[in-house]
């Protein structure tokens, strides 16, 4: 264990953990025997699979420039991302394109659109947002039901503060142009997309901890903090003392480990939701099964949400799979109102019955890899306890100047640039104090 300048701990080696480090002082202490966190990579039998699909959709210049710097060496690759519903596969973003989808489902969409007479003020929640943005048919043909199928809970339950960006709303020409054709015209911030050239999306991660070399503790768990007198302790036994915190752990978590944290605090940190996703990865041995980047599934048929074809993120195919094999990642999201399909094998079973029943695997295919990852925390619900109860933990633990950062510490809705950024951010105030 590393503890020289010990005075600042970083708690977590994922992307923002080892930004932290890498922009400040401290030293990461991190629970797992690797780093990189929910973006790191498994390299084995000569495939690379992330935990579930990670591509880099940044535009940020600095960002961009610190990985080319690191020499994360990153390819730019053109989104080729679809959406299977109705029957039909059309190209994503659904709001764009729905030429392909029965024609009772593209009337709706395009009247929806055209007739959408709903005020700005009147929005409230998701739903009411969704319906004035896009209009009724989009709303309930897609995004309502995908919005229920991956959070879990109802549209009308979220708040807006995640919005925007990640929702592209097209021109009347584009809704138009895209129900009578077949319009391939990227939309949106992520129409393409970074990946590194070598070693999955996990290199990044890898870059990033090479030159933090020597103050990075592996295998080191926080069990115990004692704010008073400024100890923590790894793995129910090593007491390391510490003048400042900064911790990317997700916040419940943290709170745990804090003995006599106060009951309102206690009681905010259960208010704080995330959806749960399973992912199954499978490699195959049969070659360019697809030329798709990532396919989103509507409905309940499939128990998946997104089934993407990590062999299609780099030019070099040989880098990610074995010659003649191809790759699938596939993602269920569950937690909330939304049941997991049983144990891991019924999973399994499960997922390979919905990608035949969708013609992506063969009943003959040899599968030659297979892995499963449960990521217990995965996407943050912005509901309406999210803000007050995230102030209330915030404000606690600044008052022992604890410094939360990276997604689950923020506990906001980060991309992994977002989440670099906020440990580069957190770094920086540290320095400053
Ligand atoms: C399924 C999924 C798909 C995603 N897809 C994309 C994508 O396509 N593009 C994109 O840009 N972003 C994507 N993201 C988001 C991206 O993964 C995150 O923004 C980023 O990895 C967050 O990094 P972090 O360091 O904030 O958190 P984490 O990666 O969660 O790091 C926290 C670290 O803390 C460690 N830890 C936890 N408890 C303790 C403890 N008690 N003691 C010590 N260490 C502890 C954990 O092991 C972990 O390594 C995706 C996320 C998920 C879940």
């Amino acid at each position: 264990m590393n503890s020289e300048n010990n005075n600042q701990i970083i708690l977590g080696g994922g992307l923002a953990g080892l930004s932290a480090c890498y922009h400040g002082n401290g030293i990461v202490y991190e629970k797992d025997d690797t780093f990189g966190g929910h973006a790191r990579s498994h390299l084995e039998n000569g495939f690379v699979f992330d935990e579930g699909i990670h591509v880099l959709h940044t535009s940020n210049k600095y960002i961009l420039n610190l990985l080319e710097e690191l020499g994360a060496d990153l390819q730019v690759k053109d989104r080729d991302a679809w959406i299977h519903s109705n029957g039909a596969m059309t190209r994503y973003p659904f709001q764009a394109n729905t030429y392909g989808l029965p024609k009772d489902i593209v009337k709706d969409c395009l009247l929806g659109f055209i007739e959408n007479t709903r005020n700005k003020e009147d929005i409230g929640h998701y739903e009411d947002w969704v319906r004035y943005m896009f209009g009724d048919g989009i709303a309930e043909h897609f995004m309502l039901p995908y919005s229920k199928k991956f959070w879990g809970v109802d549209p009308d339950q979220l708040t807006t503060d995640w919005v925007n960006i990640r929702h592209p709303k097209p021109s009347l020409e584009e809704v138009i142009s895209g129900a009578i054709g077949d319009q391939t015209k990227g939309f949106g911030i992520n129409a393409s997309f970074r990946y590194p050239r070598n070693g999955g999306f996990g290199y990044i991660g890898e870059v990033l901890a090479k030159k933090c070399q020597g103050r990075i503790n592996n295998g080191m768990r926080a069990t115990n903090i004692d704010v008073n007198k400024r100890v923590v302790t790894f793995n129910e036994s090593d007491e390391v003392p510490y003048e400042k915190i900064l911790s990317t752990i997700p916040l419940p978590e943290l709170l745990s480990i804090i003995p006599d944290t106060p009951e309102d605090v206690i009681e905010a940190s259960s208010k704080l939701k995330t959806n749960s996703i399973y992912v199954v990865n499978i490699g195959v041995n049969r070659q360019n099964i697809t030329d798709k980047s990532w396919i989103y599934f509507l409905e309940r048929d499939f128990c998946f949400v997104r089934v993407s074809f990590p062999f299609n993120f780099t030019h070099d195919l040989d880098s990610v799979v074995p010659k003649g094999h191809s790759s699938i990642s596939v993602e269920i999201s569950y937690g909330n109102d939304n049941p997991l399909p049983g144990n891991r094998d019924q999973i399994i079973e499960c997922v390979k019955k919905d990608l035949i029943k969708v013609d992506i695997l063969r009943e003959d295919d040899e599968i030659t890899y297979l892995d499963t990852y449960d990521i217990k925390y995965g996407y943050i619900i912005f509901d309406k306890n999210r803000k007050p109860s995230v102030k209330k933990i915030h404000d606690y633990l600044k008052s022992y100047e604890i410094i939360p950062c990276g997604r689950y510490g923020l506990w906001a809705y980060l991309w992994s640039d977002e989440a670099i950024m906020s440990g580069k951010k957190a770094a920086e105030k540290l320095l400053k104090c």
